[in-house]
């Protein structure tokens, strides 16, 4: 399991290793007791499933490179199980109902319900007709449930296991939904979404949960009280007005580090809590921004969400040996920008040291771009790109950075449609050598810098890893390639739950696509990733 380095502390982006396993509660806060939860009693079943949201093999790969030759560390959680006889490791299809690259939505819903449905909507077939969830289905017969995200609460991967909205935009709903729905753990960013002054039927949702028996917390250090621990009503934790910051912003800047709790911090909680149901309990897990940071092509701040990934599976774990019931589902809802380690300079010799430039990079390109405007020249965009990720780019990249970030801005093919961030990811991934004929080079490098390359700001369509663990995994079929409709049915037969919902095919799904309008198209994007 997670290892602490070999006795030298490697700076993980300017943050001492000692403080990162503070920082992630690894080990010291509270420790899991044998029988906890179960009141004792043997207890009944627990199913954590894990999702890095459009987390690629690549993604993975890089934080394990990462690691292992930059941090020194033997190996990483991600790995280790991977690696592991009693693991069974397989791969998923994502395709959606409408298209063969889907969105988060449907990508839940399959989990959640074992039918398919359109792009955008939640667990509704495309006629609307609602989809009974396995996490509705669970609660029902009294077991404890628990959903656990860095994005909005009420964004699509844990919303399609409560709600039926069609679009997956209509969060003001969402959250509603919850209310309903009463989830005993509730923990993210998206406060907005219940703040009355930020809602628009001012309805205010933290009075209406905490009216409705929830302790409601807004800062980490109310989520880590013995309080909250110990108090047995359900718990609603919402840390920022949108998603949670990124893991790379939150070790470089105290008072975000301050403010929100880690992934690995929130999972160790809902664990505590919900363990504690004698019926058994079903937590979703969801590292949601590995995505959002794929979208904008910044390859380093999605290797660091990937490793607070990694970090809360060694929490998981730990539970694990002590609740032998529990089964471990990890998998990613889709691809996204076609993640690739980038072979580099003459023979790719380069490719590793090329890698590791990304390591002294402090800031996400969220952050960055908070300090760009249209007006900025591009000797201030040098500075600001020398400041945040200490490379001194040419005046032509930082015209382009420039250029990209105007309203007419076309960009420079297909789909690189996140911008100024795409540019940026592009001139990070770039190196020159003194001599070049037609495509090949020769020499030492003259620049050196990273070496992630992307296809495009978008999803993927490739399979998604599915890596199952624990309690009675070795009997659900999880080992090989399956549908991503099946989880939902390994979910079932875990639980010795027999339930089929409708489902429809593409062609009848078909008269019910609709193609969004270039400014709601615009929407879409700007609402999912900020
Ligand atoms: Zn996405």
């Amino acid at each position: 399991m997670e290892k602490t380095g070999r006795g030298k502390e490697k700076s993980l982006s300017g943050v001492s290793r000692r403080d990162v396993l503070k920082i992630m509660g690894a080990g010291a806060i509270y420790t899991f007791l044998p029988g906890e939860g179960h009141g004792g009693s043997p207890g009944g079943e627990g199913l954590i499933f894990v999702v890095g949201d459009g987390m690629p093999l690549g993604v993975i790969k890089g934080m394990h490179q990462i690691r292992t030759r930059v941090y020194g560390d033997k190996g990483t959680n991600f790995y280790s199980k991977m690696k592991d006889v009693h693991s069974n490791l397989g791969y998923m299809s994502t395709e959606s109902l409408s298209s063969i690259v889907t969105d988060s939505a449907p990508a839940s819903v399959a989990w959640s319900t074992g039918s398919k449905t359109l792009n955008r909507a939640l667990a509704s077939l495309p006629d609307g007709r609602p989809l009974k969830t396995i996490m509705e289905l669970l609660k029902e017969q009294g077991y404890a449930c628990g959903l656990v995200t860095t994005t909005r609460v009420t964004h699509a991967t844990p919303a399609a296991w409560v709600s039926h909205q069609m679009q997956r935009d209509d969060e003001d709903a969402i959250a509603i939904d919850y209310l309903r729905f009463k989830p005993e753990i509730l923990l993210g960013g998206g406060s907005r979404f219940f703040d009355p002054s930020r809602r628009k039927d001012g309805n205010d949702l933290f009075k209406a949960f905490s009216d409705g028996g929830y302790d409601v917390v807004r800062e980490r250090v109310n989520l880590l009280s013995t309080e909250t621990l110990s108090s047995s009503k359900p718990l609603l934790g919402v840390f920022n007005s949108s998603h949670m910051s990124y893991y790379l912003d939150r070790l470089n800047q105290s008072e975000l580090g301050k403010r929100e709790p880690a992934l690995p911090e929130m999972t160790r909680i809902a664990l505590q809590k919900l363990s504690r149901n004698p019926k058994g309990f079903v937590l979703q897990v969801e590292a949601g921004r590995i995505d959002h940071a794929n979208h904008s092509n910044d390859a380093w701040a999605a290797i660091l969400d990937t490793h607070e990934l990694d970090l809360t599976l060694a929490v998981i774990d730990e539970f694990v040996k002590v609740n032998p019931k529990t089964l471990v589902i990890i998998t990613s809802d889709h691809g996204n920008s076609g993640w690739g380690i980038n072979g580099t300079g003459p023979e790719y010799n380069d490719s590793t040291e090329a890698l590791k430039k990304y390591q002294p990079i402090k800031a996400s390109f969220e952050v960055i771009k908070a300090r760009l405007k249209k007006e900025t020249t591009p000797a201030e965009i040098k500075d600001i790109f020398e400041h945040f990720t200490t490379f001194r780019i040419t005046d032509e990249e930082a015209s382009m950075i420039q250029a990209a970030m105007q309203p007419d801005y076309k960009p420079f093919h297909g789909d690189y449609v996140i911008q100024p961030d795409a540019v940026m990811g592009m001139i990070l991934a770039h190196s020159t050598y003194p001599k070049m004929k037609g495509v090949s080079i020769e020499g030492p490098s003259l620049v050196r810098r990273g070496n992630v390359g992307f296809t495009s700001t978008n999803h993927t369509g490739e399979d998604q890893i599915l890596l199952s663990y624990g309690y009675k995994a070795k009997q659900l079929g999880l080992h090989r390639h399956v549908d991503n409709t099946y989880l939902f049915s390994a979910m079932c037969e875990f639980f010795g739950i027999k339930y089929k919902n409708p489902t429809m095919t593409e062609e009848e799904a078909k008269p019910f696509i609709k193609t969004a309008s270039l400014e709601e198209w615009k929407r879409h994007m700007e609402l999912h990733v900020a």
